[in-house]
């Protein structure tokens, strides 16, 4: 799976919110850069940028290591991401997505719902019964609610996600192929070397079987 970069900032902002989105673009320019470039990048309060870090660092997306900064006597920070988790996220929270979804589609196609004409609340058939078909809110007398367009809504998308992690997984399944056959590669130039070594040998018992064979000897 390539990683976007709406791939990145989709992870971020669902941790960080969009304030985050700054800090991680400085995060993709320059890989282990200090915290304190990045609060003046940003310009943010050092105080801010570290909590940001540290909640990316919970989540796995940034790594750092520190240096001692020999004059002043404390340790500097340098962060920088780590695209494969980051992928990793993306993938669970689709995945997470995926099984809401139809969760929901399930729940849409069994239970009929019933909606206020002024949309101030939605409700089970037994909800609404509970009520006598009345709105909570302002009384209304509760319609029943063709959810058929949701329906048709839920079902796309989830035909969309699920075609997605498809895709993702089999450009992953062509990177790991690749992998092995790199690998695999350098094996057999390896295997090959003892072999090349033996063929002087087989050179050699040719040569002496042909001396041996006066017939080939007088082809020649
Ligand atoms: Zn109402």
């Amino acid at each position: 799976m390539r990683l976007t970069k709406k791939k990145i900032d989709d992870v971020v902002v669902r941790i960080l919110g969009e304030e985050g989105l700054s800090l991680v673009s400085q995060l993709k320019e320059k890989e282990n850069i200090s915290e304190f470039d990045l609060a003046k990048k940003i310009k943010k309060d050092i105080k801010i940028v570290r909590k940001m870090l540290y909640v990316l660092y919970n989540y796995n997306l940034v790594g750092f290591h520190r240096k001692k900064d020999k004059e002043k006597g404390w340790y500097i920070y340098y962060w920088k991401l780590l695209p494969e988790h980051i992928k990793f996220e993306h993938q669970k929270w689709k995945k997470e997505l995926l099984n809401r979804l139809q969760e929901r589609l399930e729940t849409e196609c069994k239970e009929l719902f019933f909606i206020c004409p002024s949309r101030c609340t939605r409700l089970t058939f037994d909800q609404a019964l509970e009520l006598e078909f009345h709105c909570s809110e302002c009384g209304s007398l509760l319609g029943q609610d063709e959810n058929e367009p949701k329906i048709r809504e839920i079902r796309k998308k989830i035909g969309e996600i699920q075609e997605e992690l498809r895709s993702e997984m089999e450009e992953e399944k062509k990177e790991g192929r690749s992998r092995m056959e790199r690998k695999a590669g350098k094996k057999k130039a390896k295997s090959i070397k003892p072999a090349k070594k033996k063929m002087p040998k087989g050179k050699k018992i040719i040569k002496k079987a042909l001396a041996r064979s006066p017939k080939v000897a007088s082809r020649k």
